[in-house]
């Protein structure tokens, strides 16, 4: 089976892309889903939450409430609290990624892919057969970001400048989708690569 990563910076449509190669007959297992599930209600991720940040951190549901959690950690200049919590997270994704490849290589798929936004600053690369980086120009960007968070143009920049650049994750690339067109594009790109995959699988694989 080829273990595809698709990455790519903050609103630059890697959940757009992850779509369609669900609707190529692709399947897509999602970082942040399983990072997600890791803490959700009843899970042992859930409790090591409890006892490193406590109560307040949960709303009535039990479920982990996101915002004051990142509130916590943004306040601790010590970076403590972060790496307490992606102690927690982290091992729990690995697993259940790992998880997921075998199973799907078990039942036969061709071709599976893992959305993974921080493959390159988590320096993740040598895990994957092959790397997809669905690139966008960073006027775009700003637009897509500010009309889907509500966040100002100066916000929307200056979380975009936080993160690894783009052109390294283009570089870094086996594929890269560029998503400054309509969406008919950005599915047809997707399509291609999929086609491609099935005719040429890639040679000197990375795992
Ligand atoms: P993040 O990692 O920041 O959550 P993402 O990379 O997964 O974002 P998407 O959520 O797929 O990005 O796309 C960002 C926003 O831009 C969404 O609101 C999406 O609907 C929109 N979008 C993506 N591609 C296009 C396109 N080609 N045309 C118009 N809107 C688009």
């Amino acid at each position: 089976m080829i273990w595809m990563a698709l990455t790519g910076g903050i609103a630059s449509g890697k959940t757009t892309v992850a779509g369609f190669f669900s609707d190529a007959g692709v399947t897509v297992v999602s970082a942040d889903k399983l990072a997600h599930d890791a803490i959700a209600p009843g899970s042992p991720g859930a409790t090591d939450v409890r006892r490193v940040f406590g109560d307040g951190v949960f709303d009535e549901a039990g479920q982990v409430d996101r915002a004051k959690l990142g509130a916590l950690i943004f306040a601790d200049g010590t970076g403590n609290l972060k790496r307490q919590l992606e102690a927690i997270i982290h091992p729990q994704v690995r697993r259940q990624s790992e998880f997921e490849r075998k199973r799907l290589e078990a039942r036969g798929d061709e071709i599976a892919v893992y959305e993974i936004p921080l493959l390159f600053e988590k320096n993740l690369i040598a895990e994957f057969d092959s790397i997809i980086t669905v690139a966008i120009s960073s006027e775009l960007q700003v637009e897509r970001l500010m009309a889907r968070s509500g966040l100002t143009k100066e916000q929307a920049y200056a979380r975009i400048q936080a993160q690894f650049p783009q052109d390294q994750k283009i570089q870094g690339a086996d594929f890269v989708i560029w998503n400054d067109g309509d969406l008919k594009r950005l599915r047809d790109q997707t399509e291609q690569i999929v086609a491609s995959l099935r005719t040429t699988p890639p040679h000197g694989r990375r795992r």
